[in-house]
């Protein structure tokens, strides 16, 4: 069920390296990632199961387009709290008219997605050169993906999606975050990883670890007990510094750039 609600103003001050303003079309959100550490950052909703509650700025585009027209410099992200491509936006097309939006006046803008939905955006992406798209996928594998992130797509269409948006020259990434140790952390799914992204045509691949905040950690450790392991694991340098190395190596290996997330 997604509440539609009005916001006061769309951008807000990103705090984001290589962001100057933030953009959120939606709050919550329908993915319900276990490891999700929005409710930690937010505090929203944590009286409810996490993806099961999300609201749509159903203003913003009206906001963005008022603030936009005052002048705005810098990089717009879209997508920093929480995924622009909720299941939701298939109908609702708040991202897709705040982008038409940001294309228009031309500001530099950045997109964060876990759906293959953004694809459907190809018409304005497409020939856009201010834009960049980044694309999460932290684990190759549907089966395991689909038990941390069970209400996203499948890696599957996300790297389909990739694809797509690269083949039309869109500027794209892959966000290979978070890193879960059973389920991403071994050579052979880091070098899946790597070799997705590359035959999905990205230039760079960003990364990251898996953050053990509290809300996040105890809402995987109920979900899925042995996920305990993967927190104590991921809290150690060690295994941080592997996974580095281990990326760094399949990313030379195929000529592409990785970069440690913000
Ligand atoms: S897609 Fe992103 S914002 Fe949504 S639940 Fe997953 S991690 Fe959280």
């Amino acid at each position: 069920m997604v509440k539609h609600v009005k916001c006061k103003s769309a951008l807000s001050v990103s705090k984001l390296p290589g962001l100057d303003w933030a953009l959120n079309p939606y709050r919550g959100c329908a993915h319900g990632c276990l490891y999700c550490y929005v409710q930690d950052v937010t505090g929203f909703a944590l009286d409810r199961p996490w993806g099961s509650a999300v609201e749509a700025k159903v203003n913003i585009a009206h906001q963005l387009k008022a603030e936009l027209a005052k002048g705005v410099k810098g990089v717009v992200g879209v997508g920093t709290v929480t995924d622009p491509y909720q299941p939701a936006e298939a109908e609702l097309e708040l991202a897709r008219s705040c982008l038409a939006l940001l294309k228009r006046y031309d500001a530099r803008t950045s997109i964060l997605t876990k759906s293959d939905l953004v694809a459907r955006d190809l018409d304005l992406l497409g020939g856009w050169e201010g834009v960049e798209v980044g694309v999460s996928v932290g684990c190759p594998d549907d089966a395991a993906a689909s038990v941390l992130e069970p209400g996203a797509p499948s890696p599957s269409r996300r790297f389909a999606a990739l694809a797509m948006l690269s083949e039309a020259g869109v500027d794209t990434y892959l966000m290979a975050a978070p890193i879960v140790p059973s389920a991403s952390g071994s050579d052979s799914a880091l070098a899946d990883l790597v070799r997705r992204a590359f035959e999905s045509g990205v230039k760079r691949v960003m990364w990251d670890g898996l953050n053990p905040k509290p809300v996040a950690s105890q809402r995987m450790v109920a979900a899925v007990p042995t996920l305990k392991a993967d927190l104590e694991t991921a809290r150690s340098g060690a295994w941080s510094s592997r996974v580095r190395i281990r990326l760094s190596e399949e990313c030379g290996r195929r000529g592409l750039d990785l970069v440690d997330a913000f």
